[in-house]
C-alpha cells in the first residue's frame, strides 16, 4: 500500500482544478454509474487517458465487447487535473541518455513514436469532434540559469542531428522580445512538437467517443480484488463482480498490489502541484512581456512549467510534497505562490485562484512500461509515462488495443518502454529514495 495520505485516493475528496470549473459536463448516459454483475471480453480498470483510449480503439476499431471500471467519476485521477501539456519524450531520460542506454535505433523508434503520439491527440480531436482548446505551436525549454543555455545547444543538436526534430535555439534577447521576460529566462529551446490543451475536455471528449463506439464505461466503480478462476478474471467492487476473459491495468499512479500484482510494488508516485491565478490584466501582463501561447518548461531537474490559459490565467507547475496530507498542500500553495512571484516579480501580487495536486507515476529505469504479464498472457497494462501522459497514455491505450485487437505484437513496443518495470529492491523504501533523489536534484539545482 502506498505511504501516502488516503485523501489522495478518496474520490470523495474535491480536486479544486480550474478544468473542472471551465469544461463542460459529461453528456447524459456516458458514465452509466457503478458496475453490477456483468460480464465483457475486455475489463479495463482506470479510467484516464489510457483507459479511456483503450476503450474507444477496442470498440471502434475491433468491436470488441469491453467495459471500463474508475474508482471516481470519468478521469478523475491525473487525465482530468493535469497541466494540459501536450508534449514528450514520457521519460526521465534525455535523449543522450536514451540513446546510450538502448541503442540509436530504439531511442530513435521511441522518440519517433512519442512524436506520432503528439500527432494522435490532434487526430482524435479532429475525428472525434473534441473542443481541446488548442494553444501554441510547439513548447519551450527554458534554461533557468545562463550555464543551462548549453545544455539545451546539445539538446538542439541531438533532436536536429538524430531524431530530425527542427528544434531551434533562441537568445535570452530573442525570447524576452518575442516570448516574455523573467529572472529565470536564460534563452530557450523551441521544440516545434507540441502545444497545449485543456486536458479535463480532452478526456471527457475520449470518454464520449468510447461510449458512441459502444464500450460501456462505470465510474464510481473501484475495483477491490481481481482474482481469476476457470478462465475467467472477477473483479469485484462494491456493486457487484465484473467477469472478463482479458484484463487491462490502467492504474498508473493509483495502482494498487491487489489489483496489479507484480506491478505496483515497482512504481513510484510523485505528486505534482499546479496553481492557477486569476485573470491578469493587460498591464500585468506587460510586466512580463508575456506574449506567447507555447507551453513552457524550465531545465530544472525539480522542474516549473507554466502557460498562459485562455483568458489570460497563468498556471504554473512543480513538484508537490511527499505525504499528500492536507496541511502540506496548503504549505505547497504558499511554496508556489512565492516562487512564483519570484521568477515573475511583476506577478508577485497576483491571486491564485485555484490549487490542486495528483500523482504523476515513475519506474526505476525513468521509462512506461507497457506490454502483457509473463506470467498470464490475458493482462495487460500501460503506466508510468513521467509526467507526460497527456500524449503517452492515449497512444499506449491505443496500443494495447492494437495487441488485443491482433494488430500489433509486444515487439512493436519500443525497447524503452516495453516489458514490466524493473523490481525496486526493498519497495517498502521508496517514500526514502524518493526523499533522497529530490534532496539530490534541489542541490543540483542550486
Ligand atoms: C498535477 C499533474 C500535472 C501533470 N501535467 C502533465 C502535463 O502537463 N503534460 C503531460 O503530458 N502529463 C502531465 N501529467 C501526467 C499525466 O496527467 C498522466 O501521465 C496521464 O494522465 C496518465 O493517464 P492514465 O490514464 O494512465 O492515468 P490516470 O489518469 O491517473 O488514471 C488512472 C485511473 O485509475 C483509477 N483507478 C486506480 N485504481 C483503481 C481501482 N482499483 N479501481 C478502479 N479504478 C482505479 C484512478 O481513479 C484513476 O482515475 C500531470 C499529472 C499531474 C498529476
Amino acid at each position: 500500500m502506498s505511504w501516502y495520505h488516503p485523501g489522495m485516493y478518496d474520490a470523495g475528496v474535491p480536486v479544486g482544478s480550474f478544468w473542472e470549473e471551465e469544461a463542460p459536463p459529461l453528456g447524459p448516459g456516458i458514465d452509466r454509474g457503478p458496475v453490477g454483475n456483468e460480464t465483457c471480453d475486455v475489463a479495463i480498470v482506470g479510467g484516464g487517458y489510457t483507459g479511456l483510449s483503450c476503450a474507444l480503439h477496442l470498440a471502434r476499431d475491433f468491436n470488441i465487447d469491453v467495459r471500463l471500471v474508475e474508482a471516481g467519476p470519468l478521469a478523475w485521477g491525473a487525465s482530468g487535473r493535469n497541466g494540459g501539456f501536450c508534449t514528450y519524450p514520457p521519460s526521465g531520460l534525455g535523449p543522450g541518455e536514451l540513446i546510450a542506454r538502448y541503442g540509436e535505433a530504439e531511442a530513435k523508434r521511441f522518440i519517433a513514436s512519442q512524436v506520432e503520439a503528439v500527432d494522435l491527440v490532434r487526430a482524435l480531436a479532429r475525428d472525434e469532434n473534441i473542443d481541446l482548446q488548442p494553444q501554441g505551436d510547439g513548447t519551450l525549454h527554458v534554461a533557468h540559469h545562463p550555464a543551462m543555455f548549453a545544455a539545451l545547444e546539445g539538446e538542439r543538436d541531438l533532436l536536429n542531428g538524430k531524431f530530425g526534430i527542427p528544434a531551434r535555439l533562441m537568445t535570452r534577447e530573442e525570447v524576452a522580445e518575442s516570448e516574455y521576460d523573467s529572472t529565470e529566462q536564460f534563452g530557450a529551446l523551441h521544440n516545434p512538437v507540441g502545444f497545449g490543451l485543456q486536458p479535463l475536455r480532452f478526456a471527457r471528449g475520449l470518454a464520449a467517443a468510447a461510449a458512441r463506439a459502444g464500450a460501456k464505461l462505470h465510474g464510481s466503480s473501484p475495483v477491490a480484488l481481481r482474482e481469476k478462476s476457470g478462465g475467467w478474471h472477477h473483479l469485484t467492487t462494491s456493486a457487484g463482480t465484473l467477469r472478463a476473459r482479458r484484463v487491462v491495468v490502467a492504474t498508473n499512479g493509483f495502482s494498487r498490489d491487489d489489483v496489479a500484482p507484480g506491478l505496483a510494488r515497482n512504481l513510484v508516485p510523485v505528486m505534482s502541484n499546479i496553481v492557477v491565478t486569476r485573470p491578469l490584466t493587460a498591464a500585468e501582463l506587460a510586466a512580463q512581456n508575456w506574449r506567447t501561447e507555447r507551453p513552457c518548461a524550465n531545465t530544472r531537474r525539480l522542474l516549473f512549467y507554466y502557460r498562459m490559459l485562455p483568458g489570460n490565467r497563468f498556471l504554473f507547475g512543480a513538484r508537490g510534497d511527499l505525504t499528500g496530507r492536507p496541511e502540506d498542500a496548503a504549505k505547497m500553495r504558499r511554496f508556489m505562490q512565492r516562487r512564483l512571484g519570484e521568477v515573475f516579480p511583476g506577478w508577485r501580487h497576483v491571486d491564485i485562484a485555484h490549487s490542486w495536486r495528483g500523482f504523476v507515476c515513475m519506474t526505476a529505469r525513468l521509462t512506461p512500461s507497457i506490454g502483457r504479464m509473463d506470467d498470464d498472457e490475458s493482462v495487460y497494462f500501460a503506466l508510468a509515462y513521467h509526467g507526460d501522459g497527456v500524449s503517452a497514455a492515449p497512444w499506449s491505450g491505443r496500443l494495447l488495443a492494437q495487441l488485443i485487437g491482433g494488430k500489433a505484437e509486444l515487439a512493436d513496443i519500443p525497447a524503452p518502454m516495453r516489458g514490466r518495470p524493473p523490481s525496486i529492491p526493498f519497495p517498502a523504501l521508496r517514500r526514502w529514495y524518493l526523499r533522497g533523489a529530490l534532496g539530490y536534484y534541489r542541490l543540483r539545482d542550486k
